[in-house]
């Protein structure tokens, strides 16, 4: 289970790194584009699925589609689209075989692709490190600075204050090297003190 979690926050760090992000809120087409895989909104591509509330994703001749309910909340739907991205980046589709979200952000399913999904979807929107070193002191703040829900932010404050608690950042190289990235950013938000 631990190792399972490992590899979906390592993943996280992985893209953040060979997609160049280094600031936030974190540019989820850049990621996509990256990995050339299609992100739809249910309106573009005239589908109804009414019963998948959020979103899907699916593999067609190797090739990933995202599809999203774009009458949600815009934060939301980001929370979305980095759930299905961590779907596709994990391997967890198999060609033609529809991966859905079960539920919402706040998902308690034990389901380990689902809870995979999600703890990328959270460390790829809210790298902790980068959040720590920026000396966020609220959910609000994350909840502003990531663009994600204040659900979603409440969860990473929480996971930080308890992190901060035993001095847990930049213990790994490849979150070293996600910090590293964003060093300009956080140097120019520090600078501005605008958060
Ligand atoms: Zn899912």
């Amino acid at each position: 289970m631990y190792n399972e979690y490992k590899i979906a926050r390592n993943k996280s760090w992985e893209v953040l790194i060979d997609v160049g992000i280094f600031e936030l809120p974190v540019n989820l087409s850049s990621i996509a584009k990256h990995y050339n895989i299609q992100i739809l909104s249910y309106n573009d591509s005239h589908i109804e699925y009414s019963d998948i509330e959020d979103g899907f994703s699916v593999k067609i001749n190797g090739r990933y589609i995202i599809y999203y309910n774009s009458k949600k909340p815009v934060a939301r739907i980001r929370f979305t689209i980095a759930h299905e991205l961590g779907h596709c980046l994990l391997n967890h589709i198999m060609d033609n075989e529809i991966t859905f979200r079960r539920n919402s952000e706040t998902d308690n399913s034990m389901d380990i692709k689902e809870i995979q999904a999600n703890v990328f979807a959270r460390d790829i929107l809210m790298p902790a490190a980068v959040l720590h070193s920026l000396n966020i002191a609220s959910a609000s703040d994350i909840a502003k600075i990531c663009n994600v829900s204040m659900t979603s932010a409440e969860i990473r404050y929480k996971r930080l204050v308890e992190l901060r608690k035993r001095g847990m950042f930049n213990s790994h190289p490849l979150e070293r090297k996600v910090h590293n990235q964003f060093s300009e950013y956080i140097k120019k938000v520090s600078d501005t003190g605008n958060i």
